[in-house]
């Protein structure tokens, strides 16, 4: 199928073929004419497949073909005629940089807003008048509440990444911000998840009109063309067996994952000191800082980007050949998000795990989530000391869900969702995970495996 088959425009489809895409993928060849009729969409798709593309495509066309609505707008500036509203600050800074590829040839207005940055030089934006609106919903809440946004008059609402959106916590936050919309059978919703969990079911029905399912092949479909393999190692060695890998295998641009944040900027100084161009990304650093991380590892300026889960999620690098879990992930669906760092969009990548024996447990509840088993490699000169026993695993403070997403504090219930914090607990080895495979099983049965 090729994207002149979906009824998109010429003026779409001319900025989509100067991005080099041929085909559209499978979310984009069934989301794309079903958002065109104007439909409610409620779709299974993760990052990684394009999706997207999937929503931004028809939404450009059809507020290029549709009138605004004038009915009921406050004096000042015109209303915003689409919401998208993301988790992270990554995210909406990527969609907001795809929306305005597709749309250059079109002539609209969009903006991001996110926290973790001044307001003043959004308020000026939203004042100028704002047809698209990217935002994570904290900050969206502090324009709103400063009255410099109107939502009264939107004619679209997309919804991404919202499993991530509630295991973040920000729940009540988007209610509060669905509160600020016209009625919702006055709108279009497109509502974009990798799992349907009975909680995303939940926000569906109060957020969608009768609404079209779309779901794709589920994710092994990526998983499949990355090549995988666990070494294991002692953890006081896996920073010299990961310098060893890098330049042995010659990585020139890897994605490294830690656990913690303190963990991320303590890997990020050591490979600095073993020569690596390294710089660490999370949530404790200022926006611009990982803006400027995010910027030279992707122009290949840092050869090794030290990365904690939320300020990784979303992070959309073209290409990325290599993805190391320098620790597993506590939840062993985060290792899936990982990995699918790599491989996008077609391409094939590799993803390396370092494990201790302290991760035995984790790595257990990944190969039964993604039911299979990863080779093993054993490098020489870096055995396990099998004098060595299992120790719990410490959890550091990775909260910052909260904070990643807007910046901005929003009372009491926004943080209590977090299913990250535990600052400083010590947990057995995957209990924690334990706890949230058991989800992840009865996610992975409902459509969504590997
Ligand atoms: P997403 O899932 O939206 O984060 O997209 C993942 C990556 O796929 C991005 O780098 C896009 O530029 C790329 N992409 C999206 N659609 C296509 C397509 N039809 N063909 C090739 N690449 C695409």
């Amino acid at each position: 199928m090729s994207f002149e088959a979906l009824g998109l425009s010429s003026e779409v489809l001319k900025a989509v073929l100067e991005e080099g895409y041929e085909t559209p993928t499978p979310i984009q060849q069934k989301a794309i004419p079903l958002v065109l009729t104007g439909k409610d969409v409620m779709a299974s798709a993760q990052t990684g497949t394009g999706k997207t593309a999937g929503f931004t495509l028809p939404l450009l066309q059809k507020l290029s073909q549709t009138p605004r609505r004038t009915n009921g707008a406050r004096k000042g500036s015109p209303p915003v005629r689409a919401l998208i509203l993301t988790p992270t600050r990554e995210l909406a800074a990527q969609i907001a940089e795809s929306v305005a590829t597709y749309g250059k040839y079109l002539k609209f207005r969009s903006a991001v807003v996110f926290g973790g940055v001044s307001i003043n030089p959004q308020i000026s934006q939203l004042r100028k008048g704002v047809d698209i609106l990217i935002a994570t919903p904290g900050r969206l809440l502090d324009h709103a509440s400063q009255g410099t946004v109107d939502l009264s008059q939107l004619e679209v609402l997309v919804l991404d990444e919202a499993d991530r959106m509630l295991d973040m916590g920000f729940i009540h936050d988007v209610k509060r911000v669905l509160a600020l919309l016209p009625e919702t059978s006055e709108r279009q919703n497109l509502l974009f998840s990798a799992t349907f969990s009975r909680e995303i079911k939940q926000l569906a029905q109060r957020m969608l009109n009768d609404p079209q399912l779309v779901e794709v092949a589920p994710q092994n479909a990526t998983a499949d063309r990355i090549e995988q393999q666990v070494y294991r190692v002692d953890k006081g060695r896996k920073r010299e067996l990961l310098s060893r890998l890098i330049h042995d295998e010659q990585w020139e641009q890897v994605l490294v994952f830690t656990r913690t944040k303190h963990g991320a900027n303590r890997l990020a100084e050591q490979l600095e000191r073993d020569g690596l161009s390294a710089a660490a990304i999370h949530g404790n650093k200022s926006q611009g800082a990982r803006t400027r991380a995010l910027a030279g590892f992707k122009d290949g300026k840092i050869r090794v980007l030290v990365a904690t889960d939320i300020a990784a999620r979303g992070l959309d690098i073209d290409q990325l050949p290599n993805v190391v879990n320098f620790e597993l992930p506590n939840v062993p669906e985060d290792y899936v998000h990982r990995i699918g760092r790599t491989a996008r969009a077609g391409m094939s990548g590799k993803a390396v795990s370092l494990v201790c024996i302290d991760e035995d447990k984790l790595l257990r509840d990944i190969e039964r989530l993604i039911s299979r088993e990863l080779p093993r490699v054993q490098i020489e000169g870096f055995e396990p000391d099998p004098s060595i026993k299992a120790e719990p695993i410490r959890q550091g403070r990775q909260g910052g869900g909260r904070s990643q997403g807007s910046g901005a504090s929003r009372g009491p219930q926004g943080r209590s969702g977090n299913a990250r914090s535990g600052a400083g607990k010590v947990q057995p080895a995957g209990t924690q995970a334990a706890n949230r495979s058991r989800r992840t099983r009865s996610r992975a049965s409902s459509g969504r495996s590997a």
